[in-house]
């Protein structure tokens, strides 16, 4: 039997990953790695960090060569070798080589594509204005630092105030560079829920991040020896020595178009559950394919590494015969930037009313990230959301300096394992004064929502204050309540509130906050005992604050 003949385009997260499993699985094949650039298996997550020279040397980025992959795994890479077309037919790709201009057509038996996604770069006047960059590459990476180092900006304006807008904003400043942040939607980091953004903008603020939130850039302008007007839709204009564009990425699909393979309705290529394409030969895995979210049931693009890896793995099994199925993807993602961490898993609330979702409930909590006792113990914002017709879990998101990374990857496998807010409530997680509490921040998140889920406490949202008539009661101490409430409610410290029963009425339902909830947690049993009609706004007195500070108003009302 002649060998197997596997062809991979893109030699980076998917492809290179695909190419290796491929090897130790099927030691006779012949495996050939093509990319059109100067580096196989780099690390683009790494490249923000280079620009900002937390990664110093650029040859830590470069995780394996062309020789490593032919002398460890006997692979054939060939770099700044791009295919050009696909002939399905022939069953062959055409590759021009990049150096010496030539073309030949290279014979497969089983294709796959790993062409990733490229930034988008909209034809915006002006555009191609020296000092305007984007990052994917090593090679853009050092374009931005030698830009950096020949002309010693002062100012930047960062386009996109997403994942890497904000790490290259970071990075930036780490360089001494005043940034400000562009950002069409009106709040940073879109795929949060905007309440839990409303931590990263304050963060940013208060590391000196000039952020313009709900502002469109429409273009360039050269502004002489400044450097660059950046202009917005509204007709500001922002002085820039350097711009990043960073407004999220397009599936590389030209190839795969031309040759007619399926195309998803969200723009990436079409593959089933083993990665393949339309074509029983061609495989499609990473950034340029769209997949399955499991929680929402729609098709979506997700550009992320640990995806892109474990669908390069599936599709070699594939090719070698197992029935290695791809799960699909559930969002979970993370990003820090000037020591705060942000991290979501699942669906948001905003994905799941654009999904059509109404079966669900959301609750609010601020604990520790360890032991409050313990020194250092920081506060993460927390939100889960889950099903209200039977307790699973859809999504949870987290914001803070320590510990969020961990809690969301928790609820991101519990999430996997299709776990319910009972399972989070009974997790046996690490616990030492250090690290976290003997209730830790998942199991709090559980208990809040089992609570809700078995009737013991009813949530009243936020979201209808301005609509509600109900009472609105404050149980916070009187020191607590003078610093900042919400407007008409009326202060009864928990403390006190077995006394004081008969200034609350019977006939309003009443809604109780504290500062994070669980006070007011407290409150609405001893009332809900007592006969009272009784909701907990969920988060207390700091997710209002999320929700309605003078800024947050000012966006919301603007949206
Ligand atoms: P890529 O890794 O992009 O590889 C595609 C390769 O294919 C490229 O080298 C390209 O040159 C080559 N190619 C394309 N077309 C052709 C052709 N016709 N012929 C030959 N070669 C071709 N993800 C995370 O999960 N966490 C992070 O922190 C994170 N940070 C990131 C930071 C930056 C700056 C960037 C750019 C991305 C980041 N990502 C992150 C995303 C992650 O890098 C991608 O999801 C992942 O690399 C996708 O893998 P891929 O194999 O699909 O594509």
């Amino acid at each position: 039997m002649s060998k197997k003949r596997v062809i991979i385009v893109g030699g980076v997260a998917g492809g290179a990953t695909c190419a290796t499993r491929l090897r130790r699985l099927d030691e006779s094949a012949e495996i050939l790695v093509l990319d059109r650039g100067p580096y196989v298996s780099f690390a683009n997550c790494g490249l923000p960090y280079y620009v900002g020279e937390v990664i110093q040397d650029e040859a830590r980025l470069l995780l394996a060569t062309p020789e490593l992959f032919r002398k460890r795994f006997n692979i054939e890479v060939r770099t700044r070798h791009e295919v050009v077309a696909i002939n399905r037919k022939e069953r062959t790709v055409t590759v021009k080589n990049l150096e010496s201009g030539t073309e030949n057509a290279e014979r497969y038996d089983e294709l796959v594509l790993s062409p990733g996604a490229a930034p988008i770069r909209p034809t915006w006047p002006g555009i191609n204005l020296p000092g305007i960059f984007t990052l994917r590459t090593v090679p853009d990476s050092r374009d931005i630092r030698n830009w950096i180092a020949s002309r010693n900006p002062r100012t930047a304006v960062v386009v996109g105030g997403g994942f890497i807008g904000l790490e290259m904003a970071e990075n930036l400043v780490h360089r001494g560079i005043a940034v400000t942040v562009i950002e069409m939607a009106n709040q940073v980091m879109p795929l949060l829920d905007p309440e839990m953004a409303e931590y990263a903008r304050r963060h940013l603020e208060s590391r000196g991040v000039n952020l313009v939130l709900g502002q469109g850039v429409s273009g360039f302008e050269s502004n002489g020896d400044e450097g660059l007007l950046v202009r917005t839709q509204s007709g500001e204009a922002f002085e820039a020595e350097l711009v990043v564009l960073s407004i999220g990425v397009r599936p590389e699909t030209q190839l795969a178009r031309d040759a007619g393979l399926e195309i998803g309705d969200r723009g990436g290529i079409r593959v089933d559950e083993q990665m393949r394409t339309s074509d029983s030969s061609i495989w499609a895995i990473g950034d340029a394919v769209e997949v399955k979210n499991w929680v929402t049931d729609q098709f979506e693009l997700i550009p992320l590494a640990g995806p892109a890896n474990r669908q390069g793995r599936v599709a070699a099994d594939a090719i070698c015969g197992r029935d290695t199925r791809f799960r699909g993807v559930q969002g979970t993602a993370v990003c820090g930037f000037f020591g705060l961490t942000v991290a979501l898993t699942g669906a948001a609330e905003k994905s799941l009313h654009r999904a059509g979702v109404r079966d669900f409930e959301s609750v609010y909590l601020h604990p520790n990230h360890h032991v409050g006792y313990y020194p250092g113990a920081q506060t993460i914002h927390m939100k889960l959301l889950f099903r209200r017709s039977d307790g699973l879990v859809l999504g949870a998101q987290a914001v803070g300096e320590a510990g969020v990374a961990r809690r969301i990857d928790v609820i991101a496998q519990a999430i996997q394992m299709k776990a319910t807010v009972f399972d989070l409530e009974e997790a046996e997680l690490c616990y030492a004064p250090q690290y976290g509490g003997a209730k830790d921040p998942v199991n709090f998140a559980g208990m809040i929502a089992s609570n809700v889920m078995r009737g013991d406490m009813e949530l009243a949202s936020w979201n209808n204050l301005d609509s509600t008539t109900a009472f609105l009661l404050d149980v916070r101490e009187v020191h607590e309540f003078r610093a900042g409430t919400v407007e008409g409610a009326v202060n009864i410290p928990l403390g006190e509130l077995r006394a004081r029963l008969g200034e609350l009425p019977r006939s309003r339902e009443i809604w109780v906050n504290c500062q994070v909830g669980q006070r007011a947690y407290y409150a609405c049993r001893i009332l809900a005992q007592h006969g009272f009609r009784v909701r907990n706004l969920s988060g207390g007195y700091r997710t209002y604050r999320a929700l309605y500070s003078d800024e947050a108003r000012e966006l919301s009302n603007a949206r």
